[in-house]
């Protein structure tokens, strides 16, 4: 089995057509998302629907989501995310809002090997920032293969017996890590639509469940675009700045 992972699209409908596009010569059976497919960017109905069209196996929500669809407040979101919550929640179709506000919380179980999240399996809403929360999620988790959205941050960490790392130090993508049935993983596949960790370019994972590894990708997309359509939806102009610094 090969799974598809996407993480945090953002309304981004460039960065996630490009995902796609990549993703498709390197076949797959099943599509997990982690939620967080609004917020941020210009093409929030876009995106609803092409993910609707694509019936992914496993879907779960992200914050955005609860509040781009009013299912939460925007309480504790900043100022910037605040005002293009806000133009989402209006923007959205009310078909959109109603299937966005039903989808489920995670975490959730997909089989004997994978387990998803958006922020961690013991709060779907915290972030896994340093070691200790890594940890912590690690042990929350049910199922070997933990994989998690939120920070924007594509990461891999594992834990042995004896043993606390980092399975992605290497800058080099793709990058495989090869799971081993004696350790726990915890992958983040990256940022779609937004990417935090200084790389601009959209990230996205593939697991295979028979040869036991997980590759993480990053794919260029036409980032100027991204950036006109948020400026011509009048969506505050650092959420266009932060796309090409990856940041
Ligand atoms: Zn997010």
């Amino acid at each position: 089995m090969r799974y598809l992972v996407i993480s945090d699209i953002h309304a981004n409908l460039e960065a996630f057509e490009a995902v796609m596009a990549a993703a498709q010569p390197l076949k797959y059976d099943k599509v997990l998302l982690l939620g967080d497919l609004v917020g941020y960017g210009a093409d929030p109905n876009a995106i609803c629907d092409l993910v609707r069209q694509m019936k992914p196996d496993a879907l779960i929500r992200g914050n955005h989501d609860k509040v781009g669809s009013g299912v939460e407040s925007p309480e504790g979101f900043n100022a910037v995310a605040r005002n293009a919550i806000k133009w989402t929640c209006d923007t959205l179709t009310r078909d959109n809002r109603e299937w966005l506000a039903a989808l489920p919380a995670g975490p959730l179980i997909v089989d004997d090997l994978i387990e998803i999240c958006h922020g961690t399996p013991f709060d779907e809403d915290a972030y896994v920032f340093d070691d200790l929360d890594a940890l912590r999620a690690m042990h929350a988790a049910r199922r070997p293969l933990c994989l998690f959205g939120h920070t924007h941050v594509q990461v891999g960490h594992y834990l042995s017996r004896d043993q606390f790392g980092l399975a992605t130090a290497d800058d080099e993508r793709p990058l495989t890590i090869t799971l081993d049935d004696a350790n726990r993983y915890l992958v983040n596949p990256g940022s779609v639509g937004q990417p935090r960790d200084g790389d601009p370019r959209a990230g996205f994972g593939m697991v295979d469940t028979a040869r036991r590894d997980m590759t993480i990708y990053r794919v260029e997309y036409p980032i100027p675009k991204a950036q006109a359509r948020i400026l011509e939806e009048g969506l505050p102009e650092v959420l266009a700045q932060r796309l090409a610094l990856g940041r």
